[in-house]
């Protein structure tokens, strides 16, 4: 990732791609405080367009708010910077990456007097659980690793440290050959993906875990509002995951995941054991959405200029 062409914003400066570097002693790399997001941009008629730039804009802000970091640029500025990078890189469509960190001015757990950087980069990027998973579905396997609890770290908050508990679920089913881990909550009901809120649909209706200890996934709430305007029914409710096993159908939802059928979990098929109905059609709505072909959201995009 590190050696190719392009620029990173970074620090209000656009940086060429290898020179974007930082110390070794940068404290977030050693104690993981720092909080991220994760956007695409779309391909529309008109150029690139970030999907939901302000609502990103607004949770990075929000988690750096709950860490106590102090956001050294306004978020007119960084949404700014977001459109930018995507502009610069001439991308018609990729991901794009804003990072908040501690700076290297010293070690230890006290954090108040460290500076407080942001990076920004924007690259090419596609399908996330693999080129055809958007159609053929995945499998899934439950992790043996819990979600965080609440009063363990901040759930509301999109942050680096919560990634090592992601990487470990991940790691484990992937080793034994599923593509995505779901994680359960302390209490042993279904929290999320390693990267993705999940649904699944019974009877017609759309369920999704609550947001206790699951990111507040803003494709979750697009999904959730897109069904809604479909006339599904949404429910939000602690899940269990046997009533996984036994749904018509089930998807995880996430910026880089987009929206990808669940054909398997635990090796149990659910439902047909292939992207359902309600999955394609909202999978097809979400896409005209972010595409710009179905302009009732168009205030979802942000043209980058
Ligand atoms: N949960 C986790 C743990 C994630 O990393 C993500 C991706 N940001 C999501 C859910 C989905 O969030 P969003 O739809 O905002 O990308």
């Amino acid at each position: 990732m590190a050696d190719r062409d392009g620029v990173i914003w970074y620090d209000g400066e656009m940086v060429p791609w290898r020179e974007a570097n930082t110390h070794v002693l940068t404290h977030t790399l050693h104690y993981g405080m720092g909080v991220f997001e994760g956007l695409r941009a779309y391909e529309t008629a008109q150029g690139a367009a970030i999907f939901r730039l302000r609502e990103h804009t607004d949770r990075l802000f929000n988690s750096a708010h709950i860490f106590m970091m102090k956001m050294p640029y306004d978020k007119a500025t960084v949404m700014q910077a977001q459109c930018d990078v995507v502009k610069q890189n001439n991308l018609t469509s990729g991901y794009i990456r804003p990072i908040v960190f501690y700076g290297s001015e010293a070690m230890g757990l006290s954090a108040r007097t460290l500076s407080v950087h942001v990076a920004i980069a924007a690259w090419s990027w596609g399908t996330y659980l693999g080129a055809d998973s958007l159609e053929t579905g995945i499998r899934v396997k439950t992790s043996s690793f819990t979600r965080h609890h609440v009063n363990i770290n901040m759930c509301r908050a999109k942050s680096v440290t919560t990634y090592a508990n992601s990487i470990l679920a991940h790691q484990e089913v992937a080793l034994c050959g599923y593509n995505e881990a779901l994680l359960l909550d302390s209490e042993g009901y279904v929290a999320e993906g390693s990267g993705e809120n999940i649904f699944i649909v019974k009877h017609g209706t759309l369920y999704t875990p609550d947001l206790t200890s699951c990111l507040e996934g803003i494709t979750r709430a697009s999904v959730i509002e897109l069904a809604l305007e479909l006339g599904i029914p949404v429910t939000e409710k602690r899940i269990t995951r046997d009533e996984v096993y036994c749904a018509d159908e089930a998807f995880f939802t996430g910026t880089a995941a987009e929206i990808t059928p669940i054909c398997e979990l635990d090796n149990r098929t659910i439902g047909g054991g292939k992207r359902g109905p309600l999955t394609t059609q909202l999978q097809s709505l979400f896409f005209d959405c972010v595409k710009g072909k179905n302009t009732d959201h168009s205030d979802w995009l942000t043209l980058v200029g």
